[in-house]
């Protein structure tokens, strides 16, 4: 075991938050040392890019904020500070040119994360920032953070450190969520992990998910009356999959979801397969001679719905709704579907829970640990897809990085003035 506490900053953790974080600390002309658990920085962030990596969003700020739900106010400072602006700022000066979709989402050009990735850690490492990888943290002792490593346990000492160890979802990335352990051990209070942003059971029939796993239902529109007996709807798609559904419409319903699994057992999704067409005018067709013809080609030729439409109505509705056409069209403008569990957490592509924030001060420093601070999705808040996520990340990143500068430079004042006092 060998010890060294010449260090100054330490980050932990290499993710976004943590790297937006050295940037500050390094920035600032501090000695920053980044240490992370897996081999290469980012992992997280890289599979992000595989699907679009999605910046952030263009959304006017109220509401932008009111995205992160009840820690909107609490964030707010911090998003304000590095908005949607000057994260596209930011990565300009990555050489990273980024556009805005027109639902607003925020992209790299080429929609990628690799070459932001690249030319980040390129920049982090001029400014001098050093990597120590393979540095899994695993405690505290005497006072010094405790690190496995390949060569053995490594304990150091910091001035200052930010945790940006992310939540608890696809482990095999990094974030495992296993340092919540040694915060309770330091008597830190963390909330329990849960998938946010991830999909939920359905108890599809076999018939059902072998004839349809894996079907888009695109434009349809959801509808959700959350535990505050709030009704909130939104149009888009989502996938049917073997267990359930998932997909960017299911995703920002996930936080309310959960909380009415939670409170009641189940949630209820009300689905309006044909958001265009009003009741009436889907009587209307329902109603037209139908000749020889099936129902199934009969809705489809008189009101455009799909197998997987219809298929979706014989599973959800007993055959005296399917063969009365108001009750009918009723059920098309809003069949309910019943979602009886979110997937595991692993599989989500974000977690909720994590520090809680009666812990930090506004910088994100833990207010029982003057020194530490934190950042990033370990803190307790939860967004939906749309660039939130990353947002929030780079955001508290920034926050936390310049509080460290701000506090050591205070300690700086403070040693000083004793000194001249004496
Ligand atoms: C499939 C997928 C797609 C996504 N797409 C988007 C998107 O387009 N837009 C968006 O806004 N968000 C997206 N996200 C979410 C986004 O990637 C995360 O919210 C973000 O990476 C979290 O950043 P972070 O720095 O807080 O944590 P992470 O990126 O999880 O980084 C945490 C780091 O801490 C390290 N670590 C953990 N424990 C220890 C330890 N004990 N010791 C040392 N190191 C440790 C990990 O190895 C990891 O490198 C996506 C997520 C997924 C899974």
């Amino acid at each position: 075991m060998r010890s060294d506490d010449h260090q100054i900053v330490a980050i932990i953790g290499a993710g976004p938050a943590g790297l937006m974080a050295a940037e500050q600390v390094a920035r600032a002309g501090f000695e920053v040392h980044v240490y992370d658990a897996m081999p290469s920085a980012g992992r997280k962030f890289l599979l992000a890019g595989k699907s679009g990596m999605n910046l952030s969003h263009a959304e006017e700020f109220d509401q932008f904020k009111s995205r992160y739900r009840q820690n909107a106010d609490i964030l707010a400072p911090s998003l304000r500070q590095f908005d949607a602006n000057k994260i596209r700022e930011w990565a300009g000066k990555l050489g990273v040119e980024t556009f805005i979709g027109t639902s607003g989402r925020i992209f790299p050009i080429d929609m990628k994360a690799a070459p932001l990735l690249r030319a980040w850690l390129h920049r982090l490492k001029a400014d001098g920032v050093r990597f120590h990888m393979r540095h899994k943290w695993v405690g505290v002792e005497h006072q010094q953070l405790r690190f496995s490593t390949p060569e053995g346990i490594v304990n150091q000492t910091f001035k200052a450190i930010i945790f940006a160890l992310g939540g608890a979802s696809w482990q095999r990335l990094g974030s495992d969520g296993k340092w919540a352990e040694i915060f309770a051990s330091e008597k830190i209070a963390t909330m329990p992990f849960q998938p946010s942003n991830c999909g939920f059971v359905v108890g599809w029939s076999d018939y059902f998910k072998q004839k349809f796993a894996g079907t888009p239902l695109t434009n349809v529109n959801v509808s959700l009356k959350n535990i505050h007996k709030e009704t909130f709807s939104k149009t888009g798609q989502f996938v049917i999959t073997e267990r359930g559904v998932e997909g960017s419409l299911i995703y920002a319903f996930s936080a309310d979801i959960r909380e009415t699994i939670q409170a009641s057992g189940c949630a209820e999704l009300a689905l309006d397969l044909l958001p265009g067409k009003s009741q009436e005018r889907v009587i209307e067709e329902l109603s037209s001679p139908r000749g020889s013809r099936s129902l199934s080609s009969h809705l489809r030729s008189k009101l455009g719905l799909h197998p997987v439409h219809c298929a979706l109505l014989h599973e959800n509705l007993p055959v005296s709704v399917i063969q009365d056409n108001v009750a009918l069209a009723k059920s098309i403008k809003a069949l309910p579907l019943r979602l009886q569990s979110p997937f595991p957490i692993d599989e989500a592509i974000s977690s909720a829970g994590g520090v809680a924030f009666a812990e930090v001060n506004e910088d994100f420093m833990l207010i029982s640990k003057p020194g530490w601070f934190c950042a990033g999705e370990m803190l307790d808040w939860e967004a939906p897809t749309g660039g939130y996520l990353l947002s929030a990340c780079f955001a508290t990143g920034v926050t936390a990085g310049q509080g460290v500068v701000n506090w050591l430079r205070q300690k700086e004042l403070v040693v000083g003035e004793k000194e001249n006092d004496r």
